[in-house]
């Protein structure tokens, strides 16, 4: 099958499978409803073809198809996108799950990582160096998708966003080339790749930075959920050293093993604590939480790095709504509209999540990389889980209404955790001049908006949006 931008395409099966240098996946094959299976569930969309590329040249092909035919194009890498971007009604789905080669240089302290890997994967064999690259608190997080957002996860006081890492990119743009984009060669793809998202081409594959983490102080300790301990939490993790960095879920209590029966569904602070440094100083940067109220479970130890990511459950698909947003402070008056928000709740599990940023995120320019929002302190997401579709419109009202109580001015967006929230919330995550310059950029690099199923920057075309 050849592509010619002067024929249009109709797609065809059979000349795709010829064609190209990977596995085709149509309605009716073995392997299809697996294949357009997403992390979260209520998204059952089925694409015209599902393309599991084995190569870069295969996503040059892919784009081209796309842009030939004009279908939609949905990008997968892990598949966790909280608005179910990487699978289409219809259209292509461009998998980028084997792209999974891992170039580790650990005399260097880098790496080259094809984008299908996941953050777990290169954490393992990164951690076998004892080296690491931050990444999220999941580790079935696609690194495609985290580094494109921005990637706030356990090192981020320490070593910053996954972005502030990435050295170089490869990248196949709409008109099917194939870039290299770093601070030299196309800076402003490179500016606008580190939190743009998906918006600028196919990433194949990231040069990464790596740091010496090797033993670190981490693990899960679980308070019980006062309005004081969770206050007292937020001020210890904002005055610890920026070695530890914390991601705090307050909860009903799940019914994990290490979870004591008569605390199951009570209110807790459910965190996890990762001091990257020296072992004896992390025990003494952990002590303050350990004794802000006694424990329900402490499970804080020294532990090689990689084990910050436990396994996880194979077909876990939850259905959600949720809200990211930033505040400044969280004080004992805010802590109470949290306990109370989640005690009002009706959803099966409900939390809000509580990340004290900082450190060496705060210290890179806000206009350093498309990602703005060095300055905030702190990261709040909140969830609603639940099960029936009838469910929805309640559950997103209790989001809405828990968001607009904790509100602190500009909320803003971290886009890696947006959901299908609409314009507005886009352009909270692209404040002014950096939301000017991406669509900017976006005109140089995808002026018909091939890459639009995502949080999306619409072109800049002579002088207007499209
Ligand atoms: C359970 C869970 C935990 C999370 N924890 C964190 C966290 O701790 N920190 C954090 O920062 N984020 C976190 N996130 C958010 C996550 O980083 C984003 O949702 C991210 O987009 C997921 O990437 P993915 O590759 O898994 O998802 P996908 O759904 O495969 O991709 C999402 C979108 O990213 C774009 N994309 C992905 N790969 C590429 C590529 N190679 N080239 C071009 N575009 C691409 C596409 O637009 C795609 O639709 C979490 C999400 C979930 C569901």
């Amino acid at each position: 099958m050849t592509f010619s931008p002067s024929h249009p395409t109709t797609m065809s099966i059979p000349g795709l499978r010829a064609a190209l240098n990977g596995q085709v996946i149509a309605p009716g094959d073995a392997a299809y409803d697996q294949a357009r299976t997403v992390f979260f569930g209520g998204i059952d969309r089925r694409p015209a073809v599902i393309v599991r590329v084995a190569d870069a040249s295969a996503v040059a092909q892919v784009v081209s198809l796309a842009r030939e035919t004009g279908l939609e194009l949905a990008i997968r890498g892990g598949g966790h996108s909280p608005a179910g971007h990487s699978v289409t009604d219809g259209g292509i789905v461009l998998d980028l799950s084997q792209l999974r080669a891992l170039h580790l240089d650990p005399g260097r302290h880098v790496a080259w990582a094809q984008t299908g890997l996941t953050a777990g994967e290169y954490t393992t064999a990164a951690g076998a160096h004892g080296l690491a690259t931050g990444f999220g608190d999941t580790g079935s997080v696609g690194i495609g998708g985290i580094t494109l957002a921005g990637g706030i996860g356990y090192l981020v006081r320490k070593h910053g966003l996954t972005i502030d890492d990435l050295l170089a990119a490869e990248v196949v743009t709409a008109d099917g080339r194939l870039l290299r984009a770093d601070a030299q060669t196309h800076p402003d793809l490179f500016w606008a790749i580190r939190g743009g998202g998906g918006n600028f081409g196919v990433a194949t594959r990231f040069q990464f930075r790596l740091h010496q983490v090797d033993t670190i102080v981490g693990g899960v300790l679980m308070l019980p959920a006062t309005a004081d301990v969770i206050a007292s939490f937020v001020a210890e993790a904002e005055a610890a050293p920026e070695e530890l960095s914390t991601i705090a879920n307050i909860m009903p209590a799940p019914p994990l093993p290490f979870v004591p029966a008569e605390q199951h569904g009570r209110p807790v602070v459910m965190a996890t604590l990762v001091y990257a440094g020296d072992p004896d100083a992390g025990l003494r940067a952990v002590a303050p939480f350990r004794a802000l109220a006694t424990p329900i479970a402490d499970l804080l130890r020294p532990m090689r790095y990689p084990e910050i990511y436990p396994p996880e459950p194979a077909d876990d698909h939850p259905t959600a709504v949720g809200r990211t947003m930033f505040v400044d402070a969280v004080d004992r008056h805010v802590a109470e509209a949290i306990v109370d928000h989640l005690r009002a709740s009706s959803a099966p599990m409900r939390v809000a999540q509580l990340r004290v940023l900082g450190g060496a995120m705060a210290r890179v320019p806000g206009d350093a990389t498309a990602f703005a929002h060095r300055g905030r302190r702190i990261m709040v997401n909140l969830t609603a889980v639940y099960q029936r579709p009838d469910q929805a419109a309640v559950q997103q009202a209790w989001v809405t209404g828990f968001a607009a109580a904790l509100r602190q001015g500009d909320g803003g967006a971290y886009v890696g955790f947006l959901g299908d929230d609409g314009q507005g919330r886009i352009r909270e995550a692209y404040p002014g001049p950096t939301w000017d310059r991406l669509v900017a950029i976006k005109g140089r690099y995808d002026p018909t908006n091939l890459f639009r199923l995502n949080h999306n920057i619409p072109p800049m075309v002579q002088g207007s949006t499209r």
